[in-house]
């Protein structure tokens, strides 16, 4: 066993990887699996003890719909998903999405209407086909750098510290953690520091869907449209008239919610989950703050008292719902946005604004600004039509201040409002397999990763 002297104590060194990735969330699980695919010695850091996220730990499905190509990992994922039983897309979801009718096309390209756990078995599977490795309950603490290099990360485990050496390292932390660690500059949410608010998701079981669904017609509902059991939703944005807002209204004046729980209501069914609904709520007040450790812990504690009162709201006033139970409650708090790298470029509102393209562009977006706030509706601005779409360049992934690091997910650099737009899972998983293809392309042509140019990159991973 490889040793090395950590804070003056011998620690178990695991060496001779190529590509270390540390959070094997969205972004994390898709660069771990690109990196293995790509035959280079790969291991994937995750906290907790499955891989996907938010968008399995946290419990956020669907996938926002794209009309930008998916790339190839992306589509094996999808491909496996769809063979378990999940859609890439629901038949009727084109009634329902934000694009004008003129523009509207036939098929959304990437809607992927999933279950969180199969697509966590899925990431799994496909990691390890590629011959990658996980380790579990494995969370970053800190980082030796030499040389402008990641030299080490020392891992907390059960079995206590260990290191890790690797030629590359990916911070998929959604936190910028390894970065930050790493001495990486960040910012941190708007211009006056305020971060999108956090949730806490969760699913209810047991409710009878077509009771339900003939409800909302009965109420006049017109965001529930689609038949079952396809992709359905129901949404109630305080003030937009939607039809359950005087139900939740009348919870409200009952004293069964509080005026937290009544300002924003969604939820979508889970494909191969009879019976079932995966809630976008609750939205926790935390004074627009997410970086604060005690805010988050605290977030936890107060997500699941909201819970408890929307589960009691949704049994005793929603037809369908009189038999539910809470089915499951998210193990990752759901955190919008809290620390952006600052990178050797910037994606910023304005570029998102003029859908500005670039040399070194690497992925394509075209999701709105999404940004929610604490108190009260969310921004929905400056929506793309079809076929539109901005760029993110490659230099928004590396740092002035660490070669070997690359960064993907939604802590890229990039301004609070621009981010509110790639933060989607179908853009995290896209700067997920940049990722992994950058740093094989780095060990192979012998460029630092932060020197790799975004044009030759992509030239590299379209000759596949
Ligand atoms: C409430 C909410 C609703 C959303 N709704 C949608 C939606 O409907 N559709 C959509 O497409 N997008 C949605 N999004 C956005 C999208 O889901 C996220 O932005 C995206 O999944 C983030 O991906 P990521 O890879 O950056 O981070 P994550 O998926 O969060 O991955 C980070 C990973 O790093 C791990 N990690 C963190 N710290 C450490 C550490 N120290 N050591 C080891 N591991 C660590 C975490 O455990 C996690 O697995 C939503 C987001 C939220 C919060």
């Amino acid at each position: 066993m490889k040793e090395i002297i950590y804070n003056k104590r011998k620690i178990q060194l695991l060496k001779d990887y190529d590509c270390c990735v540390i959070g094997g969330g969205t972004s994390g699980s898709i660069a771990g699996i690109a990196s293995a695919k790509q035959t280079l010695k790969t291991i994937v850091i995750e906290k907790y003890s499955i891989l996907g996220g938010t968008a399995t730990a946290g419990l956020v499905t669907p996938m926002m719909p794209s009309y930008v190509d998916e790339m190839e990992i992306e589509k094996e994922i999808n491909l496996e998903l769809q063979k378990h039983g999940d859609k890439l897309y629901s038949p009727e979801y084109k009634e329902l999405e934000n694009y004008s009718k003129e523009d509207r096309p036939e098929e959304p390209i990437s809607l992927t209407w999933f279950d969180p756990d199969k697509l966590a078995v899925v990431l799994e599977k496909t990691l390890l086909k590629y011959g990658g490795e996980i380790l579990y309950d494995g969370t970053l603490c800190d980082v030796l750098i030499e040389d402008k290099k990641i030299k080490y990360v020392i891992i907390m485990t059960s079995e206590g510290l260990i290191a890790i050496e690797s030629k590359c390292f990916v911070d998929a932390s959604g936190d910028a953690l390894l970065s930050r660690l790493a001495g990486v500059e960040v910012y941190t949410g708007d211009e006056n520091n305020k971060n999108q608010p956090v949730s806490l998701r969760f699913e209810l079981g047991g409710i009878n869907l077509e009771k339900f669904y003939d409800y909302m017609i009965s109420l006049g509902d017109d965001y529930c449209r689609s038949k079952l059991p396809y992709y359905t939703f129901m949404v109630t944005h305080q003030g937009r008239k939607q039809v359950l807002e005087p139900v939740l209204k009348k919870a409200l004046e009952d004293g069964v919610i509080t005026k937290d729980e009544y300002i924003w209501l969604q939820g979508f069914t889970i494909p191969s989950k009879p019976g079932h609904i995966a809630f976008n709520c609750p939205r926790i007040p935390t004074n627009n703050n997410s970086t604060d450790i005690f805010v988050r812990s605290n977030a936890y504690i107060v997500g699941r008292e909201m819970i408890d009162r929307y589960y009691k709201f949704m049994k005793n006033y929603v037809k369908g719902f009189e038999n539910s139970y809470i089915s499951k409650v998210a193990i990752q708090l759901g955190v919008r946005e809290s620390y952006r790298i600052k990178g050797r470029k910037e994606l910023s509102f304005k570029d998102y604004i003029n859908r500005k393209k670039s040399n070194d562009a690497i992925v394509k977006g075209d999701w709105w600004i999404d940004i929610h706030k604490d108190k009260h509706d969310v921004d929905e601005e400056y929506t793309y039509k079809y076929k539109e779409y901005y760029e993110i360049p490659y230099e928004c992934m590396v740092t002035n201040e660490i070669s070997n690091l690359i960064v993907a997910g939604r802590c890229i650099s990039s301004d609070f409002r621009a981010q509110a737009s790639l933060r989607i899972q179908h853009q995290c998983r896209s700067l997920g397999e940049v990722a992994g293809y950058a740093c094989k392309y780095s060990i192979e042509k012998d460029v630092e990763l932060n020197e790799v140019l975004g044009k030759e990159l992509k030239n590299y991973m379209q000759k596949g």
